[in-house]
């Protein structure tokens, strides 16, 4: 699993005058082969570089090391990632692998920091979501969270009555209110735990599933602090009871949600820019919003690459090359743009979500709320 921290850790990964080969790599579960040539593909154009002399001596001796290490990784027995992704400066002594849930494109980056939009971009399509199958008389709970679902504590148990339609009359009314109420008891104690849950920061959404007549039912016991997450319900039949069902449905529920908020955060983000608001669209405002650490949000369309360059002294970001219009410095030619822009935003405590699905941003490439109006651009 892609932990957070280190994604971190990757982020503060510096060349300091060394390059940093950045490589990712599809792989194919039922082609394992496969992939080790294509790290070796990759590694085929680093290894040319290696041999340039225009690189210097303890450059061109960090990359070779980079290639060894990363050639040796790429024989590793792995279970069942959709793709893996290196980052090493062997001359810095630095190295990390992580494997990714999600197919990536192939693509290797030599810059001075690794190139990580591929693996924010994955990480952020994720919410930790809590998948809660209840019935009258039970409650299972699940935590599902980057391509794996595991139960999470033992199943609660309500007390059910075994045969309420035997009675008659009278007898009949009060079996029925017994059963009506034994009902209620169960759905408030799962809705409890979910409410403890919340509290302790245990998910971003809920998905709840259920015969379809009884999962309204235990909807109207949540508290607000869960309600308010609930991101979906599915019907579920008991003969469906089985892991892979209840996953599949949760997991619509999830990449539903993430579409329904990604296209809720572009159009926020277009409708205040429009209005003259704190937020900009488009490439050229968010690179300068980024230099001056005014982003809060950035929103950047995923598969999108832009050739750009930064200023190492200021953290000045643009699509063109040549001086640093705030200090005059020679700026530094970067392959992606984007990418350190992600990073910039990041560094300066700032949010990206990286948009999949169809919306405005196809056009303008990114947008940004902002924390504050943005100076003039020093460029004009
Ligand atoms: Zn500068």
């Amino acid at each position: 699993m892609l932990q957070a921290e280190t994604v971190d850790r990757i982020l503060r990964l510096r060349g300091g005058g060394l390059p940093v080969l950045s490589l990712y790599a599809r792989f194919d579960p039922d082609d394992r082969r496969a992939f080790s040539s294509r790290v070796d593909e990759q590694l085929h154009e680093v290894r040319l570089l290696t041999k340039d002399s225009g690189l210097d001596r303890d450059a061109r001796l960090s990359l070779r090391g980079d290639v060894a290490r990363i050639e040796e990784a790429a024989t590793q027995e792995r279970l069942h990632p959709q793709a893996v992704a290196f980052f090493s400066c062997s001359g810095r002594g630095l190295f990390e692998e992580v494997e990714l849930p999600r197919p990536v494109r192939d693509r290797n980056v030599i810059d001075e920091t690794a190139w990580v939009r591929p693996l924010l971009a994955v990480l952020d399509e994720y919410h930790r979501c809590r998948v809660v199958v209840v019935d009258r008389g039970r409650g299972r709970f699940f935590d599902l969270y980057q391509d794996e679902m595991v139960e999470c504590g033992a199943p609660l148990r309500g007390r059910t009555l075994r045969k309420p339609d035997y009675a008659a009359g009278m007898r009949e009314y009060t079996t029925r209110n017994k059963a009506e109420l034994l009902a209620e008891r169960h759905y408030r104690a799962v809705a409890e735990r979910l409410d403890e849950e919340a509290r302790n920061h245990g998910f971003d959404i809920v998905a709840v599933g259920g015969h379809e007549h009884e999962v309204p039912e235990f909807l109207a016991h949540l508290p607000r602090s869960v309600r308010e997450r609930v991101a979906g319900t599915f019907a579920l039949h008991p003969r469906e009871d089985d892991l892979g069902t209840i996953r599949g449905r949760a997991e619509a529920i999830v990449q539903r949600y993430e579409w329904a908020e990604e296209r809720r955060l572009v159009a926020e983000a277009v409708e205040r820019a429009a209005a003259g608001g704190l937020a900009v669209t488009g490439l050229r405002d968010c690179l300068w919003g980024a230099s001056v650490a005014a982003v809060g949000q950035l929103l950047v369309q995923e598969g999108f690459e832009q050739a750009g360059a930064v200023c190492d002294a200021d953290g000045y970001l643009t699509v063109e090359g040549g001086q640093c219009p705030i200090c005059g410095r020679a700026l530094r030619r970067v392959p992606d743009v984007l990418d350190e822009l992600a990073q910039s935003v990041i560094d300066d405590g700032g949010g990206v979500e990286h948009v999949t699905t169809d919306t405005a941003l196809r056009e303008h490439v990114t947008a940004a709320t902002l924390r504050f109006p943005l100076p003039p651009h020093p460029a004009g």
